[in-house]
């Protein structure tokens, strides 16, 4: 129903996009060659074989390629070149918003760079991209919505000595303290920098994030960062759901404020729930999404990165997200990692329409929602302007393709 051409013409967001996982693969072994960092190929094929591949056998060796990206980017330059880079390939399938996030502390290699310098030259990288988009005639005239986009800091967590030269350091400071408190410190520093940077410097640090390995770091852990974010007005999303269930998820939207969720993959498995106290397992689910539907809190769905690493996920109907459309929940489609995943928006939003049963006025739904529930750098009120714009303008591509059924879904 939705040809090629339409999924490529209409406004689309990235709200769950990682840095780190999204370079071009030509760039990653040109920057590698240039800095000498050692890769286990230096050709495109070598590398899809060797790392970042189709599908893979476990979660472990999906987040294997990041320690190559995250090696090239260590200095400013390379960071605004892979900034400016997924920038420029996002607008060119057609998409119009993004949030890039990743960790600023697994960038920082020595003194000499700063979490300051880090954000700077991502921003810088962003901004070059936004600026040469926005010249386009149509853009100047207002007929087409602008290009934009915000950065979401990640607090990881889970981290080791070895994650980077900096939270090597960080172990180093506190070899008084036990892992978890290490980390909790960590998250919080990370908050403090985030939100003084922001203030001081102008960049559009939009949002904080919680992001690494789920399993045995519960979202509970890291409240004071997130408080500290909250009293600050910095939006929040939190990777939830993805290897714990809806308690996981019910603490990242109470104990964490989380405005969005990433993936909440589990949030319908009762088997998941590990809580004695809860007896009515599915009533709680049932009560939880609904008190989900009914915030508006939104669930970036990425598929094809749920597809890879659940390897218990065996045909993508069974994926959660046609229930999260029953149960009528605002989601938002997301690419996770265009490079590990190896994968596009438009990529994300075919399997969507062709996998579940989706009607143009809920494709629709689901593209507005990536920017009603966006953490748009600017006003409220500039943020409806915007929306305003974009829903406009896919009215127009509607009529352009004969798309009619706007109104019944
Ligand atoms: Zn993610």
């Amino acid at each position: 129903m939705f040809r090629d051409e339409f999924i490529k013409a209409i406004p689309k967001t990235d709200l769950h996009l990682h840095l780190d996982g999204s370079l071009r693969l030509e760039s990653l072994i040109d920057m590698a060659k240039k800095d000498h960092i050692e890769m286990p190929s230096y050709t495109e094929e070598g590398l899809r074989e060797k790392v970042f591949k189709d599908s893979y056998n476990d979660l472990g060796e999906y987040l294997h390629g990041f320690m190559y990206t995250c090696a090239v980017m260590r200095t400013p330059e390379n960071l605004e070149r892979v900034a400016y880079e997924l920038a420029i390939d996002n607008q060119n399938e057609g998409v119009r918003y993004i949030e890039i996030r990743f960790a600023p502390q697994l960038h920082i290699d020595n003194m000499s760079m700063s979490m300051e310098i880090i954000l700077e030259a991502v921003n810088r990288g962003l901004e070059k991209a936004k600026k040469e988009f926005n010249r386009k005639k149509e853009i100047v005239e207002g007929k087409e919505p602008s290009f934009n986009y915000g950065i979401v800091a990640c607090a990881m967590r889970m981290f080791g000595a070895n994650f980077s030269p900096y939270y090597g350091s960080f172990y180093g400071l506190h070899r008084y303290s036990r892992p978890m408190e290490i980390i909790r410190m960590g998250a919080l520093e990370l908050a403090k920098g985030v939100v003084k940077i922001r203030d001081k410097m102008g960049i559009p640090i939009v949002g904080f994030d919680l992001a690494g390995q789920e399993a045995g770091y519960p979202a509970g852990d890291f409240i004071d960062a997130y408080n500290f974010i909250h009293r600050n007005f910095m939006h929040k999303t939190v990777h939830a759901g993805e290897a714990y269930g809806a308690e996981s998820i019910f603490q990242a939207i109470t104990d964490l404020h989380a405005d969005r969720l990433g993936h909440c993959y589990y949030l319908f498995d009762t088997d998941k729930i590990t809580d004695s106290e809860i007896e009515n397992k599915q009533k709680y689910v049932d009560d939880l999404s609904s008190y989900i539907a009914e915030k508006r809190i939104t669930v970036e769905v990425c598929l094809t990165s749920n597809m890879q690493t659940n390897p218990r996920l065996k045909n993508i109907k069974d994926h959660s997200f046609g229930e999260m459309l029953k149960r009528k929940i605002s989601t938002t489609i997301g690419t996770d990692n265009r490079l590990v995943s190896n994968t596009t928006v438009s990529k994300e939003i075919k399997l969507a329409v062709e996998n579940f049963n989706i009607t143009p006025r809920m494709l629709r739904d689901i593209i507005l929602y990536g920017y009603k529930r966006s953490f748009y750098p600017g006003s409220y009120l500039e943020k409806r302007k915007y929306v305003r714009s974009v829903m406009n303008y896919y009215s127009e591509i509607l009529d352009r393709f004969d798309i009619k059924d706007c109104n019944n879904g």
